[in-house]
């Protein structure tokens, strides 16, 4: 028997809660792993309170991260005993996840875990923080220097913004941090970002192009403020867009694109090649300084998933929620 959040949908309604399972429950898979850390990232916050249309299969165990230990593999790649990081591939949302003592999976969607993190540090990082460093590759991969300027960091405060403001500054970039919570301007200025900026300054309709400011962008948010984030870009600006807080709307006009020469490098963490995947946790290593860790982070067990996943969508959780799920 294992201990597990799960999530349920039938006539009784959808409820998620803290349920004891056998193991023979276990979905098919290569690779069994005894999970130490799971995470809440804003995909589990809307698949655990139903709120937006994560889960494609009941029940299901949520989670779209994990840490943990191989127990049994058929996998060439594992043995008993490796130590493990998951994110994303529909975990937690097709195949049961990371908010349970167990889980079995496909060896093929896993990568060992990356020196020297511990597990729960791979899972303070997490998909929220591995998919910020997917951004920082994109704005390299389209030219992003320090040297070119200012970068915007919208939807500071949260993991994904997190990491990003911790990774940039690391990598000597001057960082703007976007917040709807100014009285975290002491928390995103720990973590190195140069400027605080409130968010309702970006989030209303705006002009099609406005006046330049930024070099580069990484936006979690969407809607509105991606648009008003391209307007304000300098020529040549690269916007990493991978989220949709404030929406999934994207109510822009090519101004930005045809006059200024900007990108907009979409970055999608869950279906990433592994190569990349393992790419992204080594620069993580070398780029985020461990210690801002500490301060991103919050750990939680998992009786108290449920309520923390509503926290979470309600922008009430700052940086990112650690699961202890033993
Ligand atoms: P969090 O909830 O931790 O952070 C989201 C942040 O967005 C909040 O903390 C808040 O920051 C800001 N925000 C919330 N609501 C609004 C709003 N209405 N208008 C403007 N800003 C808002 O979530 P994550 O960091 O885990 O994820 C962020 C986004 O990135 C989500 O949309 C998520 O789905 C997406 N994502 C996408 C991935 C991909 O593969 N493409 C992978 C991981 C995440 P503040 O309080 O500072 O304003």
């Amino acid at each position: 028997m294992f201990k597990a959040i799960l999530i349920e949908k039938d006539d009784a309604g959808y409820r998620a809660g803290v349920t004891e399972l056998a193991d023979d429950r276990l979905p098919e898979g290569d690779v069994t792993v005894r999970v130490a850390y799971s995470t809440l990232n804003y995909k589990d916050g809307l698949a655990i309170t139903g709120k937006g249309p994560v889960v494609r299969s009941f029940p299901m165990v949520p989670g779209i991260d994990l840490a943990g230990t191989v127990e049994t593999s058929s996998h060439v790649g594992y043995k008993p005993g490796d130590q493990v990081v998951l994110n994303g591939w529909g975990v937690g949302e097709t195949h049961w996840g990371g908010l349970g003592q167990k889980a079995r999976l496909k060896g093929d969607w896993l990568v060992p875990l990356q020196a020297p993190f511990t597990p729960a540090q791979a899972m303070a990082i997490g998909t929220a923080g591995y998919t910020a460093m997917l951004c920082v590759l994109a704005l390299e991969k389209n030219g992003i220097t320090p040297e070119k300027g200012e970068v915007l960091v919208t939807g500071a405060a949260g993991g994904v913004g997190s990491v990003a403001v911790a990774v940039l500054a690391k990598l000597g970039y001057c960082v703007a941090a976007s917040t709807g919570r100014p009285q975290e301007a002491d928390y995103l200025k720990s973590l190195g970002a140069a400027e605080v900026i409130d968010r309702n300054t970006l989030s209303a309709p705006g002009k099609p192009l406005a006046k330049e400011r930024w070099a580069a962008a990484v936006d979690s948010v969407g809607s509105h403020t991606l648009a008003n984030i391209c307007a304000q870009m300098r020529y040549g600006g690269v916007v990493a867009a991978c989220g949709l807080a404030q929406g999934m709307d994207f109510p822009a006009t090519v101004a930005p694109f045809i006059l200024r020469g900007v990108t907009l490098a979409g970055v999608d963490s869950v279906y990433r090649p592994r190569d990349q995947r393992i790419q992204a946790w080594q620069r993580l290593a070398s780029d985020l300084d461990v210690s801002k860790l500490e301060a991103i982070t919050t750990t939680i067990g998992l009786g108290q998933v449920v309520e923390t996943a509503g926290q979470l969508l309600s922008g009430q959780v700052r940086g990112r929620v650690v699961v202890d799920v033993n």
